[in-house]
Formats: C-alpha cells, sequence, structure tokens
C-alpha cells in the first residue's frame, strides 16, 4: 500500500500516471492532503467514485494513528502518534492567544543518543530515525484533527534532528513546497553536532538554527551535557560563526535556566563574553520538571536579573514561555512514554 501523506506533488504525479489516470487528478489529491488534510480516500469528493475505490485498493492516506491526544489548560495539545512498528513520538501543537501563529513542535527520532541529564527524551536512549514522511505526518495529524493549518514548526520535540538530517531536510522541502510554510517559519533546534552545522551551512537555509547551549563554559556544560566532550565549546563556537557567515542569518541561543547551577550573575557575564562577536539572539528556557533529575527552575526575580545583565551586553533576550507543562509536553519533557511497552 502506498501512504500518500508525505509524497510530493511530482510523486503522486507518477504514482497517478501508473495508475493511468489523468496528472489533473494528482493535484487534487495533493491538496486533499496538504491544505484539506483529510484522512481518508472517501473524502476526496471531487474524485469520481469509481477513481476513488480503484485508488484504496491500492493507497491510504496515512498508516499512522494518534494514540493519545491530552489538551493542556493553556490550549497546548500533545499528540502520541503510533507508527506502524508499534514504535511512538510526541508532537505539540502550541497556541500563543494574542498571536495568529499556529506552532508545531515535531519529532525527528524516537528517544535520542544525546542524553543530556536534564532531559526526558534523553532517558529512553536512541530507538531509531523517523522517515521524512513519519515527520512530516506529525504536522498532517495535527491538522486532520484540528481543521487548523499550521504556520510554524519547530524541530523541538523528540530526537537530535542534525543526527538524522537528510530526513528532516526533506521534510524542510516539502513543508516548504507542500504546505507553502516558508523555511524563516521553521526553525531547527541542536544540542551541537558540529560537522552537520558545519554542512548544515552549505545548503543556506533561511530556516532558524537554535543551539541548546545551556552552559557558557566546557567544565559546567560538559557536567550535563555529554556531547560537549566530543564537540566542545571550542570547536562549536567557531562553527556556529561559520554558520551566520555563510547563511547571514541570526542563530537563537538556548538557555536553559537552573536554579544553583547555571543561573547566576557570575555565569550571565560568562555567557555574555562568549556571545560578544556571534550574531544571535537568546531564548532563556527556566527549567521544566523532569521526573527524579533533581535540578530546580530559579525564583523570578534571579531570571530576570539574569536577563537584565544579557540584555545589558547588547543582545535581544525572551523568556520561554512554558505551554503544556500539566500534560507534560513542555520542553524537555517528551518521553513517548507508550514506548515503554
Ligand atoms: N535535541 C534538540 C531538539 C530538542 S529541543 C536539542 O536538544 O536542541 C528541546 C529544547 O528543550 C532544547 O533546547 C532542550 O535542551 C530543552 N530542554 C530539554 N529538557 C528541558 C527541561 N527539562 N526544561 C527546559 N528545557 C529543556
Ligand atoms: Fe536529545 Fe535534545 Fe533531549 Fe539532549 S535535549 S537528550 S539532544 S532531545
Amino acid at each position: 500500500m502506498k501512504v500518500l501523506a508525505g509524497m510530493t506533488l511530482e510523486e503522486i504525479t507518477n504514482f497517478v500516471l501508473e495508475m493511468k489516470a489523468s496528472k489533473f487528478r494528482a493535484k487534487q489529491i495533493h491538496n486533499w492532503i496538504y491544505t484539506k488534510s483529510v484522512s481518508s480516500i472517501d473524502e476526496m469528493t471531487d474524485l469520481a467514485k469509481s477513481f476513488r475505490e480503484e485508488l484504496k485498493q491500492v493507497a491510504v492516506v496515512t498508516d499512522s494513528k494518534i494514540k493519545i491526544k491530552q489538551k493542556s489548560s493553556d490550549g497546548t495539545l500533545k499528540y502520541l502518534i503510533e507508527y506502524p512498528d508499534g514504535n511512538c513520538v510526541e508532537t505539540v501543537l502550541m497556541r500563543f492567544d494574542n498571536r495568529a501563529n499556529l506552532t508545531a513542535c515535531v519529532s525527528s527520532q524516537v528517544g535520542c543518543a544525546v542524553n543530556c541529564s536534564f532531559c526526558a527524551t534523553g532517558k529512553r536512549g536512541f530507538i531509531r530515525n523517523l522517515t521524512y514522511k513519519e515527520i512530516i505526518e506529525q504536522v498532517l495529524t495535527i491538522q486532520r484533527d484540528t481543521g487548523l493549518k499550521i504556520t510554524n514548526i519547530v524541530f523541538m520535540g523528540q530526537g537530535e534532528p542534525l543526527l538524522n538530517l537528510n530526513n528532516v531536510l526533506k521534510a524542510l522541502e516539502i513543508f516548504n513546497n507542500d504546505f507553502q510554510i516558508g523555511a524563516r517559519r521553521i526553525t531547527i533546534s541542536t544540542s551541537g553536532i558540529v560537522p552537520k552545522i558545519n554542512e548544515l551551512a552549505e545548503h543556506k537555509l533561511q530556516s532558524t538554527l537554535a543551539i541548546s547551549l545551556h552552559a557558557p563554559t566546557h567544565e559546567k556544560r560538559r557536567k550535563f551535557m555529554p556531547i560537549e566532550n566530543k564537540y566542545p565549546l571550542s570547536e562549536l563556537k567557531p562553527a556556529l560563526l561559520n554558520y551566520v557567515e555563510k547563511t547571514g542569518r541570526r542563530i537563537t541561543i538556548e538557555y536553559i535556566l537552573i536554579k544553583d547551577f547555571n543561573s547566576d550573575i557570575e555565569t550571565a557575564k560568562e555567557l555574555a563574553y562568549l556571545l560578544k562577536d556571534l550574531k544571535c539572539n537568546i531564548n532563556l528556557i527556566p527549567y521544566n520538571d523532569v521526573n527524579s533529575t533533581g535540578y530546580k527552575k530559579p525564583s523570578n526575580n534571579e531570571i530576570m536579573k539574569f536577563k537584565y545583565l544579557l540584555e545589558h551586553s547588547g543582545k535581544k533576550v525572551t523568556v520561554r514561555l512554558e505551554r503544556g507543562a500539566d500534560i507534560d509536553a513542555a520542553c524537555g519533557q517528551l518521553s513517548g512514554k507508550a514506548n515503554k511497552k
């Protein structure tokens, strides 16, 4: 069975031509998949009934399903999606009352090998990469279920996107061409896989690259991000400078604030110094609770002081709004629990 979701217009065209149908059918099917977000071939009502029957013999819209859906008191929706092999990932829809944007937070892998000590995903280890179709499927699932059109995408769900770069790049292409979501509305977040950042720089994408920095020195960063031993800041920093030079784009620096660990004034100064010559914005993320890490978020007062100091160094600094914490949908809380069979 062919799975239509995730196929490009060209692929659908080749497929319908093989079925000896006219090329125009491909446009119609494409529109049903990406714009009208239907779940079944029966809903494609401008296709002749006989053609729909023929199509149903060889294709389905999707082969994945929603296993659990949860709604947060702030409107955030979290879906646990199950793929045919039984593996599950989470995907989150965030809406902000004051903006028209609808942002999908997508996963790029089942589990993650990077194993940052503050993250629920890392705790489960790496299971497998998602195919580009499985990445696309997450956004289509939200669109089908809500009837809404996603406007922004962040690769901030489970997994390290740069360790699955080929599928992520192919998904980006489909988000651009088939969903008509502009590259500038897409953000890829990475823990800092240096060779892949260099590779990505050569693609000169207009998407935003976000770096999970979380600490300004080697000594501190390696305490909670094992990736720092493999790709230390001394290599990451030049890669970021190169990325900005090649793409002209401003990088986003993500920085989790953990009480009594990386949120004091001295550390803020070290961070300001590290980022002095880098074209970047800073996004502070007060630590979200994950079972048994022992970490806590700092007080609002401490957060504001940290922010003020960075702003004083000339950077634009935002504090990330916590979304969906009551359903474990906030940053770092996605564990894909149903995988634990
Ligand atoms: N693997 C990629 C994509 C995940 S993005 C990456 O690490 O960048 C999710 C963001 O949430 C990352 O910046 C991650 O470091 C952060 N995060 C992880 N655990 C968190 C927690 N418990 N509280 C707040 N942010 C967390
Ligand atoms: Fe993996 Fe990102 Fe979680 Fe680190 S924060 S374990 S890189 S998903």
